[in-house]
């Protein structure tokens, strides 16, 4: 693993104005370049504790010229984020002022931080694993506080911990085998096939139970795409309004990544629902709005679920059946809107193109069945995805695919303990499920995917 041991520095706050600005070093040489550009109040700073904070000047060492006033804390390692000696220099929030700083602390030895790095030395020094790595990014970006939850378990070690158990039984299965290849003639219980293809059944169907919930996990992690949809007119962006007013929609500009679309969420009892094609929906008013069929083609390809809307004080249209053709295979919610006038849509025929399916009626201007809806929403999602509340939660597919290939390995195991294959085949098996779990906490990954993740990260983090 490439670790290099220079010491780094990054602007660990959000880049504008704000109260403010936190610059991070981390490193043999922090305390060093600390002393060179800091001058404490009323100490001498060879007295400076570390973990106390200390007000004073940044100046910059080759004009002499004061920068700003700050406080400042050393950390000595390992007892720091990164394991390392650390020091965190607390400036005014302007831009200017956090730039010139950390220009300062460049020119004294430190190199620019690469996105995540700060992170990527916690995990490479030992103090967290790769999973509690991903979650640090995952809280950050967390969407609603159900997905802040689950990070934050993830980030305390849940993930790990479990995986580690399924791997210390592996081990142990392992160890029977390797018994039952060494003392083949005596007749050692727990050292018979029959119970060493129990063993495994036992532990791969735990992982299936963990696998199962993979897709609530990330659900929660990125939201559920839904896309409204309906003719022009119908009330789509009215209803888009009425759902992002309500609560803290949280509207995320995420940094550090090459997203230029700002997607917009709605929380739903916790589950982050991911609104596509906002835009589309939005911008246009109603003349020039021209939703059309292939237009909603384009948007029912991204979406996992569909809220269908019609007119009431409209006649259902060509359109509207157009519309709903399409998405008849999707899992779609019925809406109709404008309950508010008087009723002109034939009920009777839509229930003929979705033969037993509820009809939720709202008026999205009067902002009436908007609960309703909402709870439909959650009911949709529930039991499509199963109770978000007990269990592991897997987030990533990083981690439902090293679970798969754990289990895939277990099913080889057994398959070849069923045709008497030689034990030492049912022990490569094995061993490929442990390494596999591995991947998931780092102790058994290429540096590639290590890179990958950590590039995801911000700058300062
Ligand atoms: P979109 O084209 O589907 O996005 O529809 P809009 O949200 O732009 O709404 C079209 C028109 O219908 C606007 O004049 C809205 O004020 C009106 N509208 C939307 N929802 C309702 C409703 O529940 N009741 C009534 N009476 N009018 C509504
Ligand atoms: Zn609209």
């Amino acid at each position: 693993m490439d670790y290099e041991r220079d010491t780094i520095a990054a602007i660990s706050t959000p880049l504008g104005e704000g109260g403010i600005g936190i610059i991070r070093i981390s490193g043999d040489d922090s305390f060093n370049i600390a002393d060179r550009i800091f001058v404490p109040r009323k100490i001498k700073p060879c007295d400076m504790e570390p973990r106390k904070m200390y007000l004073g000047d940044i100046i910059d060492p080759e004009t002499k010229e004061t920068i700003d006033e700050v406080l400042i804390v050393k950390y000595k390692a390992p007892y720091t984020y990164t394991r390392e000696d650390m020091v965190e220099i607390n400036s005014h929030g302007g831009f200017t002022v956090q730039n010139r700083i950390l220009e300062i602390v460049l020119s004294c030895g430190a190199r620019m931080a690469r996105p995540g790095e700060f992170t990527k030395r916690a995990f490479l020094n030992g103090r967290i694993d790769l999973s509690q790595a991903e979650a640090v990014i995952d809280v950050i970006r967390a969407k609603t506080e159900r997905s802040l939850k689950i990070a934050q378990e993830q980030l305390r070690g849940g993930l790990s911990e479990k995986i580690r158990e399924m791997r210390h039984n592996l081990i142990r299965i392992l160890a029977h085998i390797e018994a039952s290849i060494d003392f083949p003639e005596d007749d050692i219980p727990c050292f018979d096939s029959e119970t060493i293809a129990g063993e495994i059944k036992k532990l791969k169907e735990e992982m299936e139970k963990i696998l199962n919930k993979s897709k609530a996990g990330k659900i929660v992690r990125e939201g559920l795409s839904t896309v409204i949809l309906g003719r022009p007119n119908v009330g789509k962006s009215s209803l888009l309004n009425s759902l992002l007013k309500e609560k803290r929609a949280i509207v995320t500009d995420i940094p550090g990544t090459t997203r230029d679309v700002i997607e917009e969420y709605i929380n739903i009892k916790g589950i982050p629902i991911k609104i596509i094609d906002t835009a589309g929906i939005r911008e246009a008013t109603d003349e020039v709005e021209k939703i059309g069929v292939r237009k909603a083609l384009e948007s029912l390809e991204k979406a996992e679920l569909v809220i269908l809307m019609f007119d009431a004080s409209d006649e259902l249209k060509k359109e509207d059946i157009d519309i709903a053709e399409l998405v008849k295979e999707k899992y779609v919610i019925l809406v109709i809107n404008k309950i508010d006038l008087p009723e002109k849509i034939d009920l009777e025929k839509l229930e003929k193109i979705f033969p037993g399916k509820n009809i939720i009626k709202i008026s999205a201007l009067k902002e009436e069945g908007i609960e309703e809806l909402k709870e439909a929403i959650y009911q949709a999602v529930t039991k499509n995805i199963g109770s978000l509340e007990e269990g592991i939660l897997i987030t990533r597919a990083r981690h439902s695919q090293a679970i798969r290939k754990a289990v895939e390995a277990l099913e080889r195991g057994e398959k070849a303990l069923e045709e008497s294959i030689p034990m030492e085949v049912v022990a490569m098996e094995v061993r490929e499920a442990l390494e596999f779990l591995g991947e998931i906490t780092g102790d058994n990954v290429n540096e590639d995917v290590i890179k990958a993740i950590f590039e995801n990260f911000c700058i300062g983090k």
